[in-house]
């Protein structure tokens, strides 16, 4: 076999199992090495949520490797955020005006194991479980193992889908010259995981196709559907303070601060203080990487590349387009593949686009845990898809921009910073008693270079 055809992926996690079924059906040898226990085997979370949304980006992805119809049996729609407010009746917040301005919950074993049996039917895929990469040799192309009982192997192109601490980052990092390769921003928040059980039927206890959130300012909790009539539950908080995962010590303190916080849900949340106390508390950082790839031997993909606040919902959708973007310009394995070339275009293509949904992650916290509950977010929400039902081609609110199309994020996140002066300007006008018209709007959609 020539060296072209060979391909190693370190972490068999959401990306690492689409990007080796993607390999393996363009014909290439791909070995997986994995640090974890095969998690359709043994008693294992799939790690970090137990559940996520999934949207158009991924589902584009998923439908490149012809899964999608496979998948679609495990997702929930969620057509809008239902709004918890404290004394208040729940409210439903459409994401968008049309049917298919939908997101979905996903169990992320149920989506990892899927992919990762694709993958094993194919006779060219070999997945190494409980393989904890300890180093890279980018020079000899040589992998270790933390296990000293595991021999060294040699890789011959090597791609890093290992998540946020990856050691393939590591090794580009000590090749290039510049060693600020890596910034890691925490967000000084953590997350916990909570459950609500179905009723004695089977049902969801919530409504069931929404995403459902309690915005507090500071702080939130959300909650995201699971086929089996469950709910997953998690509560956003800060990790230090008056306020926080370090403040809530005892059980009376967890059942004090959701019972004032979250009366609605909290006399329908299982094993409150049990889960409290042996759910870890996750970390939220946002990791920024200068350089994804090393020649034509090494590139970084997914979390590995760009770990990003959970907040939009897309760090596993940017991980699948990582790999549309990439595969689309591999060739099947019996041609030539000029890999320096597709992996220096994967970098270019992906990291202004990863850096932009970064940025828009950070921001939609404020946007969750505190502007949706706000009259004025709401009333510019509403201008924002009334101007979407006038001018359907010419505007597109940012949240649909990202979540519902395919439009390069960088591309969304430029197009939103006008619409959100916009926006601003009009519900300005309409709380003076302008009346905002088709005509009125199209000025707008003029004056700010939209139409
Ligand atoms: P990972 O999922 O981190 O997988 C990396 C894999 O590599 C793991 O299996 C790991 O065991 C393995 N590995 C690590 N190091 C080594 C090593 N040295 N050797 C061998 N193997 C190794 N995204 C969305 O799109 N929608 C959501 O709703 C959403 N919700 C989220 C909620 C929370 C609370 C969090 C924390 C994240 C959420 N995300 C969401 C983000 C999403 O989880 C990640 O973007 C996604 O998991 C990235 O996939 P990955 O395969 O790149 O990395």
């Amino acid at each position: 076999m020539s060296n072209n055809q060979s391909i190693t992926i370190i972490g068999a996690g959401l990306v690492g199992s689409l990007l080796a079924l993607g390999m393996a059906k363009k014909g290439y040898q791909v070995t997986v090495y994995e640090s974890r226990s095969d998690l359709r085997k043994s008693d294992i979370s799939a790690g970090r949520s137990i559940n996520l949304a999934l949207a158009n980006r991924g589902m584009k992805a998923l439908e490149q490797q012809g899964v999608l119809d496979l998948v679609m049996p495990l997702l929930i729609e969620m057509k809008g955020r239902m709004v918890h407010i404290i004394g208040e009746q729940e409210q439903f917040q459409p994401y968008g005006i049309k049917d298919a301005d939908v997101i979905y919950s996903v169990s992320r074993g149920q989506l990892n194991a899927l992919l990762l049996d694709e993958a094993e039917k194919l006779p060219n895929v070999a997945l190494h479980f409980e393989h904890r990469v300890k180093q890279v040799d980018l020079d000899t192309g040589i992998i270790t193992f933390n296990s000293s009982s595991q021999p060294n192997q040699r890789f011959e192109r090597i791609i890093g889908t290992d998540g946020a601490n990856s050691v393939l980052r590591e090794a580009i990092a000590e090749k290039t010259t510049n060693r600020e390769n890596v910034n890691v921003e925490q967000l000084g928040h953590g997350y916990k995981e909570l459950c609500v059980m179905p009723n004695s039927s089977g049902q969801h206890k919530l409504a069931v196709n929404a995403l459902h959130i309690w915005p507090r300012e500071d702080f939130m909790l959300i909650a995201l559907p699971n086929l089996d009539g469950s709910f997953t539950l998690t509560l956003f908080l800060s990790k230090i303070g008056e306020q926080s995962f370090e403040a809530l010590t005892t059980p009376a303190k967890i059942h004090d601060f959701f019972k004032q916080q979250f009366p609605d849900v909290y006399p329908l949340i299982n094993n409150l203080e049990g889960d409290f106390e042996s759910n870890p508390t996750g970390n939220l950082a946002t990791v920024r990487c200068q350089q994804w790839h090393y020649q034509d031997k090494a590139l970084l993909l997914g979390d590995a590349a760009h770990a990003i606040v959970p907040f939009h919902g897309q760090g596993m959708n940017c991980g699948f387009e990582d790999c549309f973007d990439l595969l689309i310009q591999v060739p099947s394995s019996e041609n030539n593949a000029d890999w320096q070339t597709i992996f220096s275009n994967t970098e270019s293509l992906r990291k202004p686009n990863a850096n932009a949904i970064a940025d828009m992650a950070l921001e939609n916290y404020i946007e969750m845990r505190s502007s949706v509950a706000k009259e004025s977010f709401i009333r510019q929400k509403a201008i924002a898809h009334q101007l979407q039902s006038w001018f359907p081609e010419q505007f597109t609110p940012r949240y649909a921009m990202v979540m519902f199309g395919a439009m390069p994020y960088s591309t969304a996140q430029e197009l939103g910073e006008t619409h959100k002066i916009m926006l601003a300007k009009i519900d300005e006008a309409q709380q003076q008693g302008v009346t905002l018209t088709k005509d009125l709007a199209s000025q707008y959609l003029s004056t700010h270079g939209l139409l």
